[in-house]
């Protein structure tokens, strides 16, 4: 096989047969969905059926799904399917607090969801004689499986190296000539300096392709990334309601993630109000499953931020880019009546080269004042000279001050002091007096 694409069929699809398939999906989703507890129950009260529905635009007619409704209905509440004939696997979100959200999968949604991922890596130039490693944490997480049976369906040798422990992840890298790795972004940049310090050079090894995803990050962090591991780095996007990573990916125009409209249905709306936005414009991304069996999702409230972006993609997919993941409407925080999200802040450190990657934002209550802090370690590169160190200092808290309208307690830390994870990376910590 030597085309540029998985399917062809589907990924360069005209734009109206693809929503035709789309409002097909959508009837077959919602007649499935009715038969689960809860959304019989929503649908029937609304007195709504999938006749209701003549266009993709109908779905408006349906009410969102948020992750408080799947809690409430914690476990089983949402499957339509019959589980104990046909359920396969569950997932479950990393839920740091209060109840997790389950998924269960039929045989059907996995294979369809290996297809996606392998369409995804395939997208980026991923063949089968390639070797795929992955350094997502196995288990419940998504990102393992997730990419593993991609990986798999795609025919790659894969190296199911799961999180953790660097100098094995880079053993494999070396050994087993991986030449394509899954990795969450701030991971990336770990791997990079354990290179280092293992004295091996990473651009000399056989690795040239690296998955990214799962963490907000921005465009000059994912430079550092290719310039520090010379690779190319791609976008990845998913969630476990949404099954997992396939959801959204770049293709080699490294501009924007095709969402993969024949499998979902996306709306960006306003986070307040709920009313839809323009394509091009910031709000809240909704998503409903339109190839998922036994507990398909509608209308489901993700809390990411981002747009759609305009215009057609020089790669000739028809599916429209989502940008990247703007930060979520629940991390943003607010301090002195200003709302921030720490994508914001993390846009203007990535900008000095004085800087290392790991970062913390402390907000805490001093002397009856509400504080802003940011640690931020320095990178190898700077001198200890002091009044060098504060012109630095007072750059960064200028513009910073520009981004976020107020100005934040900047320290410059040691590399290595802050706390450094090896999974997702905690940047706010909130010690204010409520
Ligand atoms: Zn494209």
């Amino acid at each position: 096989m030597n085309s540029k694409y998985w399917e062809e069929d589907i990924e360069t699809m005209p734009r109206e047969a693809l929503q035709n398939l789309q409002l097909q999906r959508l009837k077959k989703t919602m007649h499935i969905a009715s038969h689960s507890p809860y959304y019989g129950k929503v649908f029937k009260e609304l007195g709504i059926t999938a006749d209701a529905l003549h266009s993709v635009a109908d779905i408006r007619k349906l009410p969102f799904t948020t992750k408080a409704d799947m809690r409430a209905n914690y476990p089983f509440g949402l499957v339509a399917g019959n589980m104990r004939e046909d359920g396969v696997r569950i997932h479950s979100s990393s839920g740091t607090t209060g109840t997790p959200t389950v998924i269960v999968h039929s045989q059907h949604d996995l294979d369809s969801w290996a297809n996606l991922v392998a369409r995804c890596l395939y997208m980026v130039g991923i063949r089968k004689t390639d070797v795929f490693q992955n350094s997502s944490g196995y288990g419940m997480f998504t990102g393992g499986l997730g990419f593993q049976y991609g990986a798999e369906r795609l025919g790659a040798l894969t190296v199911p190296a799961a999180a953790g422990n660097s100098k094995r992840q880079i053993k494999f890298i070396t050994d087993f000539g991986t030449t394509a790795l899954h990795a969450i972004p701030s991971y990336a940049i770990r791997l990079a300096e354990v290179f280092q310090d293992e004295g091996i050079n990473p651009t000399s090894t056989t690795l040239r392709t690296l998955i990214i995803g799962a963490e907000p990050h921005t465009e000059e962090q994912r430079r550092k990334i290719e310039r520090l591991l010379g690779v190319k780095a791609y976008n990845s996007f998913g969630m476990t309601e949404m099954n997992g990573p396939g959801v959204g990916f770049e293709c080699l125009e490294q501009n924007g993630m095709h969402i993969w409209e024949d499998c979902y249905l996306a709306e960006i709306v306003d986070p307040e109000s709920g009313e839809p936005m323009p394509d091009g414009e910031i709000g809240e991304l909704v998503l409903t499953t339109l190839d998922r069996e036994m507990m398909p999702l509608i209308r489901y409230r993700t809390r990411d931020l981002t747009r759609i972006l305009p215009g057609k993609c020089p790669c000739g997919r028809t599916h429209r880019r989502l940008d990247r993941i703007k930060g979520r409407t629940d991390d943003m925080f607010i301090i002195k009546g200003v709302n921030i999200f720490p994508m914001q802040v993390e846009k203007i450190l990535v900008q000095f080269p004085q800087l290392g990657s790991n970062y913390l934002i402390t907000l805490d209550t001093i002397h009856n004042q509400d504080e802003m802090i940011i640690e931020v370690e320095l990178s190898d590169l700077i001198s200890d000279n002091y009044l060098e160190l504060e012109k630095i200092r007072k750059d960064i808290t200028r513009q910073l001050k520009d981004e976020i309208l107020l100005t934040p307690k900047l320290k410059l830390v040691n590399k290595g002091s802050l706390p450094q994870n090896e999974g997702k990376a905690i940047r706010v910590k909130d010690l204010r007096e409520k």
